[in-house]
């Protein structure tokens, strides 16, 4: 068996919060209880979200949290040649295509309705680079280690973008290139991307890469029944390790996980000692979220 390989992948488009400290754990936990590695890549390939120095508040955070990952920090920022190969190829095969329209355009429409598919409809405009979903795999299966059997047809969800048009690289293409590129076996991450893993199976098969396990965890969401996130000002994470102590056994409740109430003080290492030893990913309930 091939040993586990996990990994946290965040954008860094603001400090970490609680909901993106129970995905971290959730991974982090899951690769060490089986004393596997766990990775660290930074998801900074759109620049105009990203501010500059949070990849550095993050890496902090982490530290505090006592989540220490193994080897080098891998910036998708430096990976240009890999994810422009990886476009190279599926157009290669007819997988991908130029397509100039815009948003406005096909207001009207659930999912791009393949416009572009036979050939570039305003040459003259800048184009984005589009997944040829009806082409690829279908329907995609796979068993997610806690919603179970996931079945999508990917051109229900449409031709998602690859390569946008100001030349930045779309998340799908990127994540897919880096998970094969860094070994990765098992990817513990949001329910939020569940619905994007079938466009990133087409990707791997048609890229010939491995198909890592999943496990989609229920997203935290805040009083205004929304996911925790920058946008709603979802607190940050703090960076001093006495505050962090409570947060951590918090977010070891969010992932139904057994916790000593003697224990909320007690140093994240600790804690995590103990979190490691005790991890029983089965014991998560399979609801797409939960109350933080
Ligand atoms: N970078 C993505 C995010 O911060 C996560 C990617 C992933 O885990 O696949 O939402």
């Amino acid at each position: 068996m091939t040993p586990y390989r996990g990994r946290f992948a965040p954008t860094p488009s603001g400090p970490l919060h609680l909901g993106s400290l129970v995905a971290a754990l959730a991974s982090y936990l899951d690769a060490r209880h089986v004393g596997g590695e766990w990775l660290l890549r930074i998801e900074d390939i759109d620049p105009p979200r990203c501010p500059p120095g949070t990849d550095s508040v993050i890496l902090r955070q982490l530290e505090v949290f006592g989540l220490h990952w193994d080897g080098p920090v891998r910036f998708q920022s430096e990976r240009d040649e890999a994810y422009q190969d990886a476009l190279d190829r599926l157009r290669d095969q007819g997988l991908a295509y130029p397509c100039s329209c815009s948003r406005r355009q096909w207001r009207d429409h659930a999912v791009y309705p393949g416009w572009c598919r036979c050939g570039v409809r305003e040459p003259g405009k800048p184009q984005a680079w589009r997944l040829r979903s009806d082409l690829g795999l279908r329907p995609v299966t796979w068993q997610d280690r806690l919603f179970g059997e996931q079945t999508f047809d990917p051109a229900a969800l449409g031709d998602v973008v690859l390569k946008r048009k100001d030349a930045l690289w779309a998340y799908q293409l990127a994540v897919v290139v880096d998970d094969a590129d860094q070994g990765i076996t098992d990817v513990v991450r949001g329910y939020d991307l569940l619905d994007n893993t079938p466009w990133q199976r087409q990707l791997q098969h048609a890229l010939s890469l491995p198909e890592p396990r999943y496990l989609h965890l229920p997203l935290v969401i805040g009083e205004d029944g929304q996911k925790l996130s920058k946008q709603n000002l979802a607190p940050a994470l703090p960076c001093d390790e006495v505050h962090a102590r409570p947060l951590l056994s918090r977010a070891l409740g969010l992932l139904d996980q057994p916790i000593d109430p003697e224990q909320r003080h007690a140093p994240v290492e600790a804690q995590l000692a103990e979190a490691i030893a005790r991890w029983d990913s089965t014991r998560l309930v399979p609801v797409n979220h939960r109350q933080g």
